[in-house]
């Protein structure tokens, strides 16, 4: 039972993972990121999620150099840019996000994308050869775990033609209007912890009376809901904020649970489907 932020899932390899964790997508290198990650360890967080595509691991990395807290003690998370599939780019790109973050280790690398534009007729083979990469990697001890993003079942599948190695993660669009609960389901079914992102739902959950009922009978909040939504499924919730006191607050989600009368009146929301892309025809 997980009771604070500090506790784990565990990977299908053995290695612990905080089970929140803390997203840095359209936080600004600089300045701006060294903030807000720097106030998330403060807040509490371990689990540190960044991306070549974010543009921000030298902040990520200077954040975590000046947090204070060692970082054996932190769970650092990149994803290989969609420019970079195939073997030798694998390669290459995970040893530019290292220097870029200042790190001799990353514990968990993603394939950020299953089917980006530039390798779409042929992502099939060329996430063979990529993960080939990153099992090497992680043979190497370059990386405690390895795992894909925004793969939906026919990307995995067939990816798990050729791996070798499981992945460990999947990191997925999940919140109360896109579940994609049979996705889940297989990946669980597999030993693959998912991830959720955008959990709060990009900020539109915000908007919707429902949670705002179900926040208030428990009295939290609507993203406290959000998170505890995701935790109750199994699922890694990665919450975004750049203000000090919500990072604490997207947190705060131990001590209560939803029942069934409020997962039913969530899943109304369902009727209002993803907000992200689908991998298969995303513009990049
Ligand atoms: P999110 O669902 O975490 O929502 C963030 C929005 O909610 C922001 O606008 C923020 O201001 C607002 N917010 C946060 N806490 C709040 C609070 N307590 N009260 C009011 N408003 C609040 O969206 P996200 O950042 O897109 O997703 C989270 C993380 O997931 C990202 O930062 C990134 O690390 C990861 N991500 C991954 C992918 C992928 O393709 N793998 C895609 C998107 C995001």
């Amino acid at each position: 039972m997980l009771q604070s932020l500090s506790d784990c899932y565990t990977l299908n390899n053995g290695v612990k993972i905080p089970c929140i964790g803390y997203g840095t997508f359209k936080t600004p290198n600089g300045g701006a990121v060294v903030d807000s990650v720097v106030n998330a360890v403060r807040a509490g967080y371990r689990h540190i999620d960044t991306a070549h595509r974010y543009d921000n691991e030298e902040g990520v990395g200077e954040a975590i150099r000046r947090c204070g807290v060692p970082r054996e003690e932190l769970f650092i998370t990149s994803k290989l840019g969609n420019h970079h599939h195939g073997y030798r780019e694998a390669m290459a790109a995970f040893d530019l996000s290292l220097k870029k973050l200042g790190l001799d280790y990353l514990d968990l690398y993603l394939i950020h994308w299953p089917a980006p534009l530039v390798c779409r007729e042929n992502y099939k083979e060329k996430n063979a050869e990529t993960w080939r990469a990153f099992e090497e990697l992680y043979r190497a001890g370059k990386v405690r775990a390895i795992g894909l993003s925004n793969f939906w079942k026919p990307h995995l599948d067939a990816l798990l033609e050729t791996a070798e190695i499981k992945p460990m993660v999947n990191q997925l669009e999940i919140h109360p209007q896109f579940p994609h609960q049979e996705l889940v389901d297989y990946c669980q079914s597999l030993g693959i912890q998912v991830e959720s992102w955008g959990p709060l739902i990009q900020g539109k959950a915000f908007q919707y009376p429902v949670l705002k009922e179900v926040a208030d009978k428990h009295r939290k909040t609507v993203a406290q809901v959000c998170v505890r939504w995701a935790l109750d499924r199994g699922v890694l919730p990665l919450p975004k904020s750049n203000h000090y006191e919500r990072m604490k607050e997207n947190a705060d989600v131990f001590g209560f649970s939803l029942d069934a009368e409020d997962l039913k009146r969530i899943s109304s929301l369902e009727a209002y489907g993803r907000i992200g892309k689908d991998p298969d025809t995303a513009p990049f």
